[in-house]
């Protein structure tokens, strides 16, 4: 039974909810904070208050690292395909679909070439909104050929992870792209050419447990969750209370699993940098250069 009824019908808000600008107030995760959206764009999503970093799309990565038109896509249309037609409360099948669908994403990655302060690298980066950003067969294949581009074109690689780990509705085919991309950036070290890893909240599982963690150079944003297992299953197996931390960025940077921690306005230029110096050092071969040429 209603507590109010409605006197007449056809009673209408002024303005229909789907016409107001959405979400133009939002309240930071970490300071509760409200904050206005333009504001947030300009500031790269990065709470002005505390610096809580929000979590953005691999395009919007793109703007912010790349030299403003550069980012060409490169294995577009790869799409996951079902083999074990895999089913827990819902069919993969039908998880695929609504991702995609939500998302604009074939898979939970966009790959391709771009220049950074005109260095060209090749460049593989991870979507958390598409299934957790979780690795499955298409994830590993495109980082795969975007490694063995980086070694036909001779530059680097840059990889930046945003994943809840392996997906498991691939079982072992998931698995096996961690060996995959380990294998592939193997190759890229062989050819004496640099992988850059970026992570960022959160980088997990089974992606953090393989090219995430190979870069030459790791930076990470602020206060990222990078780990294997969540700190619950690690407090309750060890059975001992976890250090203050434990897991984030500045804590793996102190310990000597991130080289840096960069806030998210001065990623660009840390890339460029670190870039930079691969690219002059004299490298033992000899063949690593800059190639603005070819891109
Ligand atoms: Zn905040």
């Amino acid at each position: 039974m209603a507590w109010f009824r409605r006197g007449k019908k056809g009673i209408k808000a002024a303005v229909d909810k789907k016409d107001m600008p959405q979400g133009v107030w939002l309240k930071c995760r970490e300071c509760t904070e409200i904050l206005y959206r333009p504001e947030l764009e300009k500031s790269h999503w990065v709470c002005q208050k505390c610096g809580y970093h929000f979590r953005i799309s691999s395009r919007q990565y793109f703007q912010l690292l790349f030299d403003e038109g550069s980012f060409v896509e490169e294995d577009a249309g790869l799409r996951p395909s079902d083999p074990l037609h895999f089913r827990d409360s819902k069919k993969y099948k039908d998880r695929i679909v609504a991702a995609q669908t939500k998302t604009g994403l074939d898979d939970a990655i966009v790959s391709g070439r771009a220049t950074v302060d005109g260095i060209p690298v090749s460049i593989a980066a991870l979507d958390f909104s598409f299934m957790g950003g979780s690795m499955g067969s298409v994830v590993g294949e495109r980082i795969a050929r975007a490694a063995q581009r980086a070694i036909d074109a001779r530059r680097g690689l840059i990889t930046l992870s945003a994943s809840g780990g392996a997906r498991m509705q691939e079982g072992i085919l998931s698995l096996m792209q961690m060996a995959k991309t380990s294998a592939m950036l193997a190759k890229l070290a062989e050819e004496r050419l640099p992988h850059i890893s970026i992570l960022t909240d959160p980088t997990t599982g089974g992606v953090t447990a393989s090219f995430a963690s190979l870069g030459d150079v790791i930076l990470a944003e602020p206060k990222a969750l990078v780990g294997f297992a969540g700190p619950r299953v690690i407090r309750e197996t060890i059975n001992q209370e976890l250090p203050e931390g434990f897991q984030r960025s500045e804590f793996l940077e102190a310990h000597g699993f991130v080289d840096r921690v960069v806030h998210r306005r001065d990623l660009n230029r840390t890339l460029a940098t670190v870039l930079a110096f691969f690219g002059d050092a004299p490298m033992p071969t000899g063949r690593l250069r800059r190639r603005q040429d070819d891109h």
